[in-house]
């Protein structure tokens, strides 16, 4: 709306004080927007030719008319000085038909075309009048014809170019003007056509600058709408936040890199990276630091890769890179992944704050195992994520054995969907020992399946699976349902540890199922622990808060499982409610020959200790790590120096060996 008023403003002069401003405004080129000036160049390139042929016939129609009434050089020599400019710029045409011009040669062609028309309209209005005096009063008429139908078809050629429209007629109606006022020929006829052709050459002229302005509105309308367009496009492939490519503009690119190098023997790589620990900072300083330690990982990220790749935000603290090296070898790659790595290990100084993280990154090449982008991503993700169990601000290769692990866990999947859970699932039970007295304090209980077509898969493998693909309720049902059958059957004193995962954990309705289960048990609450792993707890602190105290209130124990592999912070760990701690066994292993280890295990059970947790010592295997132990302080043991995980019907006969506490 804007645009129309103004452009409408500039047609119709407010006053007549500012009519020459006006005039000059309106015939300049100058304010047009480069977009208005390619329409109407494009206008004018599709109807010029028109014009001059229309211009050329009538020309000389009228020449051979009064050729043999008027003299030689009306009827030759002003025809031909006419003939010229047209020709000229017929010939222009012609030579730049298929030529792309910039806005400032469209500018200056749709400027000669204005002269031109100058020079054509007046001396064209003038040859006509002269003409008038050798002919008799039909062939008059024939010309006031012929000029009025000559400068309406030059109107409605130049709709487009309200500058030329104007000037043409100013000029034509004012040459008419001029010669009416001095002939003294004139009769009332001839001059109530002059007059009539004058009003209609204006008000075609009214109607045209009217056109004019829609035409310009419409141009200024879709050039807006194409900023807004293009405007979005920019958004819809940037991340807000770091300005670099978003996840969409990186499966485009990588779409397009694949099929850029597909059949030409190149290779690239695709490495998805993460921080390591980016969620403990933003939990201890907060969204705003932690958005502007991502957009300065961004930025570092793209100084990093430099010339050798692009970087995307995928979200959160994922980015993804693809490196380009046409010839590269995996040991290339993974030195330059690694280069990446270590440069973000290097400290962030985000006001204040000085920050460091690490960052851990998953690789995959092309096309040696994967060769679609969806492919070459999940793999890359694939990698990232058994690397970051082992280790993290390093690079993992997605290698063959990555693919081969896919298959199985793909065919488990489909197994896992199809089997009768209840009856294909088995419980067997680890006890925990009291390394002074020997008694058997409690029993975990661990998932065994033996499938008909895979044969026994283990809990590592399966529970993954099953925690992936959704099915992880159904299996904990089941088994809880065994464990808790077992555990009725064995003495008041002797309790159930239980595993949970992370899925149980974080669904209200497959707690509450849980909680239903154990009610109904009818088993005193105090003889069940509930086991989460490290990661699980710090997978969201304030919701596993709620769960793990709503627990507790109930009277049931809750074990933090496999203490020391999660990379979390051990305070966050410890504002948990908690009633007991169980040290993986990585700590255990070779404790007593590992100073480290002790060193580590000591802390620990002395943390346990002051808080009044109990500690488990988990996967103790010989007695010279029983005796390490039990200096250091540590009772509680598990492991294969006592017994491995013993099928149910065997339970009995353990605590034989091995009884159960007197008082529980
Ligand atoms: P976890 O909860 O840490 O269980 C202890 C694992 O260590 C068991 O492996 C056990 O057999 C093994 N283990 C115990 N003592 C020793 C030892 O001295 N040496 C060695 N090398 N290993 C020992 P398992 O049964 O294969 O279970 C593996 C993991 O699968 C478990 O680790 C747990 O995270 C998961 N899992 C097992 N059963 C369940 C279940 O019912 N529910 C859930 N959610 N997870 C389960
Ligand atoms: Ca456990
Ligand atoms: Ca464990």
């Amino acid at each position: 709306m804007l645009v129309s008023n103004a452009t409408k403003q500039r047609t119709i002069p407010p006053s007549w004080k500012g009519v020459l401003a006006w005039l000059q405004g309106v015939l300049s080129f100058q304010q047009d927007s480069p977009a208005l000036v390619q329409a109407q160049y494009r206008a004018w390139s599709t109807q010029c030719l028109l014009l001059y042929t229309v211009l050329l016939t009538n020309i000389w129609l009228l020449a051979y008319t009064y050729f043999s009434h008027a003299p030689g050089w009306l009827v030759l020599y002003i025809p031909s000085a006419l003939t010229v400019p047209c020709v000229l710029r017929m010939v222009m045409w012609w030579r730049a038909r298929s030529r792309t011009p910039s806005a400032e040669q469209m500018r200056a062609a749709l400027v000669q075309a204005t002269v031109v028309l100058w020079v054509i309209a007046p001396l064209g209005m003038v040859w006509g009048w002269a003409l008038q005096d050798y002919g008799d009063r039909y062939m008059q008429s024939q010309i006031i014809f012929c000029m009025a139908m000559t400068v309406v078809c030059a109107m409605l050629c130049l709709t487009q170019i309200r500058q030329a429209v104007l000037s043409m007629t100013l000029l034509a109606n004012m040459t008419c003007l001029v010669y009416f006022i001095t002939a003294d020929t004139l009769v009332p006829t001839t001059f109530a056509i002059a007059i009539n052709v004058s009003l209609i050459t204006f008000t075609l002229l009214w109607m045209l600058l009217h056109q004019y302005n829609d035409f310009a509105e419409l141009i200024h309308t879709r050039q807006h709408a194409e900023h807004l367009a293009s405007e979005n496009l920019r958004r819809a492939h940037r991340d807000s936040l770091t300005q670099l490519p978003n996840r969409r503009e990186f499966f485009l690119a990588l779409d397009a890199l694949c099929e850029q190098a597909r059949g030409r023997g190149m290779r690239f790589a695709v490495a998805i990276m993460d921080l390591d620990g980016f969620k403990a900072v933003n939990d201890l300083h907060g969204h705003a630091l932690g958005d502007q330690l991502l957009e300065q990982v961004g930025q570092r990220l793209q100084s990093l890769l430099q010339s050798r790749g692009t970087v995307a935000r995928l979200g959160g603290d994922e980015f993804a890179l693809l490196i380009n090296d046409a010839t590269g070898d995996a040991p290339d790659f993974i030195s330059f992944g690694q280069q990446v790595c270590d440069g973000l290990s290097a400290p962030f100084q985000i006001g204040s704050t000085a920050l460091q993280v690490t960052a851990s990154m998953g690789l995959v090449i092309y096309p040696h195992l994967a060769s679609s982008a969806t492919d070459l991503y999940q793999c890359a993700d694939y990698a990232l994520c058994q690397g970051k169990r082992n280790s993290r601000g390093m690079v993992s290769l997605f290698s063959r054995q990555h693919r081969e692990r896919i298959q199985r866990d793909a065919t488990i999947q489909q197994t896992l969907r199809t089997t009768q859970l209840e009856d294909e699932l088995s419980v067997v039970f680890q006890p925990i020992v009291h390394a002074g007295h020997g008694c058997t304090i409690a029993f975990e209980a661990l998932a065994r399946w033996h499938s008909p077509t895979l044969g026994f898969v283990s809990p590592g493998e399966f529970i993954p699976v099953a925690e992936r693909c959704g099915l992880v309720a159904p299996l904990t049902e089941a088994l809880l349902k065994k464990s808790l059958q077992a555990l009725a059957t064995w003495p008041e004193s002797v309790r159930l540890s239980f595993n949970l995962s992370v899925h149980d954990l974080i669904s209200p309705a497959a707690m509450q199922r849980i909680l239903d289960m154990l009610l109904r048990s009818g088993i005193t609450p105090s003889r069940i622990d509930l086991e989460v792993t490290e990661t699980a707890a710090t997978h969201d602190v304030e919701q596993m808060q709620r769960v793990i105290s709503t627990l507790r209130s109930r009277g049931y124990g809750v074990a933090l499982d496999d203490l020391g592999t999660g990379f979390s912070s051990l305070s966050q760990l410890l504002s948990l409610p908690l009633s007991k701690i169980k040290v993986d066994r990585s700590f255990i292993m070779s404790i007593d020959r590992n100073p480290v280890s002790r060193k580590i295990v000591s802390a620990l059970l002395t943390l346990s200790r002051d808080m009044g947790l109990e500690c488990v010592l988990e996967g103790v295997e010989t007695p010279a790590e029983r005796s390490t132990l039990m200096e250091l302080g540590g009772m509680l043991m598990q492991g294969y120096v006592y017994a491995k995980p013993l099928p149910g019907d065997q339970v009995t006969a353990w605590l034989q060996t091995h009884p159960a506490p007197t008082s529980s």
